[in-house]
């Protein structure tokens, strides 16, 4: 057995990763190691990277969306959320977020458990300088610490599949969950990366009867197609007037019931309130790190009559939900096809300033290659 773990290492925001080499720790009662197959590289870790969010410490090893295999399994039995024990060679996912406390404020009054202030997250919260220090996906070997939520992926979805859907899908479950959503639904999407993608699967399982997409990526409007997507809107060879014009005559005249926003740019807000129907509904979640402000007419909101929610981080049953989404349509829908870029985790550096320039999908890390 693996006695170190090299890991990719972001010493100080802006810095190239470094590769570093810790000992694998000796597993906690209630803790296992996953040796990493797939860490998916997100547009947070490229935000992270350069220090856009308050309150991650440095030195950090990125990588939230790790799948892998257990290794090994610390003094005490561990379960899946299943509730069936786990055994060395389980192809696993997890939750990200641990120690939500369900005993705080926004836990148990607000009925905000992803604003709960204890909770930590995988690759983001937690420093790589104290125990047990490979609490990141940019590595060999990932520390599942005592009440981690792990599941089981199906058999039949790869770690390629799984990994493809990475954090966007959670996020997503989260997002379409918090919206009216139900069938006949017209619906529209701003932005079509990993997490407007998987709305547009969501809503479409859901049977909505239209999914529009917008974005000005010419590779993503055409792989939307495949994900249930009936429509495409190229941003930079329309008008917004033009983008409404053709909203209406694919909705019968209104406009869609439900606008989602997944862009991570704050001016597409309001253009989303232009786009949705009176009465309609708008749910906001790709603003999640801070790229600025932008103008906004609240009267045309007032008007509308617009029911707007917003929505921050992902619940262990949103993961849950996600992955079995992905396991229960793995033939309707090509997931494998979504993970476009390979890299070492040498080339940790080259993964993220690919995904920085969007040309991939989804780029994974391979810490052991295969
Ligand atoms: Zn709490
Ligand atoms: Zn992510």
């Amino acid at each position: 057995m693996a006695k170190t773990s090299r890991a990719a290492v972001v010493p100080k925001p802006s810095a190239d990763l470094v590769i570093e080499e810790y000992e694998i720790p000796e597993l906690q009662p209630g803790a296992a190691l996953m040796k990493v197959a797939r860490a998916g590289v997100c547009g947070t870790d490229c935000h992270l990277w350069h220090g856009k969010l308050a309150g991650v410490p440095y030195p950090l090893i990125l990588g939230h969306e790790a799948v892998g295999t257990i290794e090994s399994i610390g003094p005490k039995p561990v379960k899946d959320l299943d509730g069936n024990e786990l055994k060395v060679g389980d192809r696993v996912g997890f939750h990200d977020v641990t120690e939500t406390c369900f005993s705080c404020y926004n836990c148990l009054i607000a009925d905000a458990p992803t604003k709960c202030p204890n909770r930590k997250v995988y690759g983001i919260t937690m420093e790589s300088t104290k125990f047990p220090r490979l609490i990141g996906g940019y590595s060999e070997y990932l520390y599942l610490s005592p009440g981690t939520h792990i599941i089981k992926l199906p058999d039949h979805v790869s770690f390629d599949g799984a990994s493809a859907v990475g954090c966007a899908m959670p996020t997503a479950v989260h997002t379409v969950l918090r919206s009216p959503m139900t069938w006949g639904l017209n619906v529209a999407i701003q932005g079509v990366g990993p997490v407007g993608l998987m709305i547009a699967v969501l809503t479409s399982v859901s049977g909505a009867s239209t999914v529009t997409v917008l974005d000005k990526a010419k590779n993503r409007l055409e792989i939307a197609k495949k994900f249930g997507v009936t429509d495409v809107l190229n941003i930079e060879e329309t008008t917004l007037d033009e983008r409404k014009d053709k909203l209406k005559e694919i909705t019968g005249g209104h406009g869609p019931d439900i606008v989602y926003e997944a862009t991570g740019n704050p001016h597409a807000i309001p253009e989303g309130i232009e786009l949705v129907r009176e009465g309609g509904s708008y749910t906001i979640c790709g603003q999640y790190t801070d790229h600025g402000t932008t103008e906004i007419n609240p009267h045309l909101m007032n008007k509308k009559h617009l029911d707007i929610k917003t929505v921050w981080g992902s619940r262990t049953l949103h993961v849950y939900k996600g992955i079995k989404t992905v396991g229960d349509n793995y033939d309707r829908f090509p997931f494998e096809d979504l993970v476009t870029h390979r890299f070492s985790l040498d080339d940790a550096q080259k993964a993220l300033e690919t995904q920085e320039k969007q040309v991939s999908l989804k780029a994974v890390i391979q810490p052991h290659g295969d």
